[in-house]
């Protein structure tokens, strides 16, 4: 008989871990389904490590990783895949907002043949306007970037072995999971889901960390901004050569005293456009130096 791991990245969740390892053991087991919960605790600051361990305890079928520090989801993520032995892996949160019930269906159509199951957001569930309006730009801009539409995507998704066994032989350290997933191909559906009210606990995203986030996932899956900078450079070169043709002409007919003010404008439009310009390559840089060094995407300090 096949068997299902799920995958639930945890960060200081320590009231939803015992109810959400309840609430998956009975629906599966619902509907019998051979299964095993790993969840992955990501250098949690709270009891969860405690509460992976009771729940363990409970259950013979819960599993547990512990990371030394806080690493971030995707690297949790990457963690929880690489310690399931199911025939297909679920990845979801832990604080039940991605409906359990989901899952059952996800599977269902893995059992139909299915490589790829993407959980699509139907709704947002309740969020600020502010993030509501971060996320549906960066989202945009991200589809735009890597060519592939990621207005709804999410990180709840169930994957076959063969596609787990693929993403944990990519070298690279920085993954974006949401995206990779698709990039990889195999025979994908997507299964529409309405995302939940949390039970318990609070959001572990900040305005800042979702806007390294989302810089980080565009550098990581597209060299767009590198292309930009060459076009930019190639429109003021444009402006150069008529702006110069424009000074020499006045220049000659004995006019070029006046427009001071256009040169202070012009370095500090140049110089400002340099400098990005510099800190987008220096961005790129910075990663490669990171993936280059080879450290490893996280440090796993116990399981059970
Ligand atoms: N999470 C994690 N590491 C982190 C931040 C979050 O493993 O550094 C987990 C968290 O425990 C949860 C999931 O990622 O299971 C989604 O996080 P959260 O619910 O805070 O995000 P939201 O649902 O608000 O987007
Ligand atoms: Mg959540």
């Amino acid at each position: 008989m096949s068997m299902l791991s799920v995958v639930l990245p945890s960060y200081n969740e320590e009231a939803m871990i015992k109810r959400t390892a309840k609430v998956m053991a009975s629906v599966l087991e619902r509907e019998w389904i051979e299964y095993e919960l790993v969840f992955v605790d990501d250098g949690s600051s709270d009891s969860t490590w405690e509460e992976i361990r009771h729940a363990a305890r409970d259950n013979a079928k819960v599993h547990g990783v512990h990371f030394s520090r806080n690493f971030g989801k995707e690297s949790a993520i990457f963690a929880g895949l690489a310690s399931a032995k199911g025939d297909c892996v679920a990845v979801m949160d832990c604080d039940l907002q991605h409906p359990p019930q989901t899952v059952v269906e996800m599977y269902r159509l893995w059992e139909q043949g299915y490589e790829v199951i993407e959980g699509v957001k139907r709704s947002r569930g309740d969020e600020s306007l502010f993030h509501r309006m971060s996320a549906i730009t960066f989202y945009r801009w991200m589809s735009m970037a890597a060519k592939m539409d990621m207005t709804h995507a999410s990180d709840f998704k169930l994957l076959d072995r063969k596609v787990v066994d693929v993403l944990l032989a990519m070298p690279e350290k920085n993954a974006f999971f949401r995206a990779l997933s698709g990039w990889v191909g195999f025979r994908t559906i997507s299964v529409e889901f309405d995302v939940q009210e949390r039970e318990a606990g609070v959001s572990k995203w900040t305005t800042r960390s979702l806007i390294r986030y989302g810089v980080s996932n565009i550098a990581g899956f597209t060299s767009l901004p590198l292309h930009l900078i060459l076009w930019i450079g190639g429109f003021a070169l444009l402006a150069a050569f008529i702006l110069g043709l424009q000074t020499i002409v006045r220049y000659c007919m004995g006019k070029a005293v006046e427009g001071f003010t256009t040169v202070i404008l012009l370095i500090l439009l140049m110089g400002s456009l340099i400098m990005i310009s510099l800190g987008v390559i220096g961005y790129y840089i910075a990663r490669i130096y990171e993936e280059v060094k080879g450290r490893p995407r996280y440090i796993i300090s116990a399981t059970i």
